[in-house]
């Protein structure tokens, strides 16, 4: 029997009989070329005639693919996205082949529409060549949407020609979690480019991330101005929820985010925009005049209400321009406030009406918590949360995570699950762990790094103690560093002297 993940809609056996294979070369077809040279690369085996045939079929669903071994291989899709997935399980057959294809026949199509990966570039930034590593992992397991968290507290990740000071101030951090090293850097339009090229070669889709409100400490750090209180505020070197926000009652804030996406529309042509929203302290606005003077014009009863007044204008700025944008669920109570067309990438189990969205849920496909939090078993159980779900997403933050080889180790065999959820629409262990022997080969002949089986499932007390060292700094960080702040506005504003400009 075949062990193949994403686990197929429907595999036929056709006969006992095998069909050996002594060498590889491609028909014609639709795949770009540098997706065709991984596939030939992967196999290491001499060229001929060709013994892979490709058939246009346009009754079949865009991503779906029909692959068929015996004398030559056939393969029929209506797409280059459905050609390429073919290859990727005849990548999969052959690893597994010992020289020889079994005679089956492959009907497949996925389940869910949206297969996503988030990569946080902002607490660290990975390089483009790291960037094309993770868009080929993400191909080998049949996903289809890169999420880019460019914007962050510690770090402004791409170029915006209307305000330099967001990459010349805003990218760079004077230390990290690990060391008292200065760590920075942005990518330039043409580095967008590239990146955008290559996940589309891969039948892969874009959608960067502008966090907004919250999450903006980088973008003050280069224009203070966007805050309810001024002043000279550093990138922030450490993780944590910050309390200086971007200030929503500025008519010259709402300015800036306009600008901004109108650049990123430029920049990434696909029809996904993430606005963030999560982790939105209400402490500056409570205080300060312009929000006060905001809600108060708006009638809304409390920040909470204007936060999803701000999300919902940004949205409609985002849908004019063609764009389906998400937001995080993140502490989200109440999802009444927010219009219906606005998506969610969601966090856990909570009632979001038709509201589209994709699952990320915490307690499974949060894949840079330790696996003490979140064993690979919890991923591979993990059932789609209920609503409008689009699909699934593994949500790689980096707070920890400072360069591809921790991303390989907290990705994988995490990725495996959602993988086998998005394609298949559910993994479950008892599946998923009969095919780890020969995904971790699979892992191990791809290069690419992983969690070991004992840590990935870790037991007492490892899986405790993963949690405590994760943890161990967030108190004196996040708490400490708010209060002192905290108490500084709110002097501020009593005194009515400074505020907000
Ligand atoms: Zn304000």
């Amino acid at each position: 029997m075949l062990k193949l993940i994403p686990q197929p809609m429907k595999i036929e056996y056709i006969s006992q009989e095998k069909f050996p294979l002594e060498h590889i070369s491609l028909g014609e077809n639709l795949i770009s070329r540098v997706a065709q040279d991984e596939f030939l690369k992967f196999c290491g085996m001499p060229g001929g005639d060709a013994n892979i045939i490709f058939e246009t079929d346009s009754t079949l669903q865009e991503e779906a693919y029909v692959l068929e071994t015996g004398q030559t291989v056939k393969i029929k899709a209506a797409s280059a996205s459905g050609q390429l997935y073919a290859l990727e399980t005849l990548k999969q057959m052959i690893f597994q082949s010992s020289g020889s294809l079994e005679h089956v026949r492959i009907e497949d199509s996925p389940k869910y529409k949206l297969r996503g990966f988030m990569l946080d570039c902002g607490r660290y930034i990975f390089p483009v060549s790291d960037i094309k590593k993770i868009i080929r992992r993400m191909a080998l397991h049949k996903l289809n949407l890169l999420h880019l968290h460019l914007t962050e507290d510690q770090g402004w990740r791409v170029e915006i020609d209307k305000y330099p000071l967001l990459t010349q101030i805003g990218s760079i951090r004077k230390k990290t979690n690990f060391d008292h090293k200065v760590h920075g850097g942005y990518y330039t339009k043409e580095h967008i480019k590239e990146i955008v090229e290559y996940a589309h070669a891969f039948g892969i889709k874009v959608m960067p991330e502008f966090d907004i409100p919250g999450h903006s400490r980088a973008a003050i750090a280069a224009y203070n101005e966007l805050t309810c209180f001024p002043r000279k505020l550093p990138v922030a070197d450490h993780w944590g929820v910050k309390h200086d926000v971007l200030c929503v009652g500025k008519e010259s804030t709402m300015k800036f985010v306009y600008d901004v996406l109108d650049e990123f529309f430029e920049m990434f042509p696909d029809e996904y925009i993430h606005i963030g929203g999560d982790e939105v302290p209400k402490h500056r606005w409570d205080l300060c005049p312009n929000c006060r003077k905001k809600r108060d014009e708006l009638g809304l009863k409390d920040s909470d209400a204007l936060q999803f007044w701000f999300m919902n204008q940004v949205k409609d700025y985002c849908k004019a321009h063609g764009k389906q944008a998400f937001m995080w669920s993140w502490e989200l109570e109440d999802a009444s406030d927010i219009d219906t067309d606005l998506g969610f990438t969601k966090c856990g189990e909570m009632d979001t009406g038709d509201r589209p969205f994709i699952d990320t849920a915490t307690n499974a496909y949060y894949i840079d918590l330790p696996y003490g939090y979140v064993s690979l078993k919890d991923s591979a159980e993990h059932k789609v949360l209920s609503g409008n779900c689009l699909g699934v997403e593994g949500t790689l933050w980096t707070e920890y995570v400072p360069d591809m080889k921790k991303a390989d180790l907290m990705s994988f065999p995490r990725t495996g699950c959602i993988s086998e959820t998005g394609w298949h629409g559910e993994c479950g262990w008892k599946n998923f762990s009969q095919k780890l022997e020969f995904y971790y080969s699979f892992l191990d002949k791809n290069n690419i790094g992983y969690a070991k089986p004992a840590k990935a499932n870790p037991k007492f007390p490892m899986d405790k103690l993963s949690i405590l060292w994760f943890e161990r700094r967030q108190l004196a960080w996040e708490g400490l560093t708010n209060i002192i702040e905290d108490k500084k506005i709110e002097r501020l504003a009593k005194s009515n002297k400074k505020g907000c400009d």
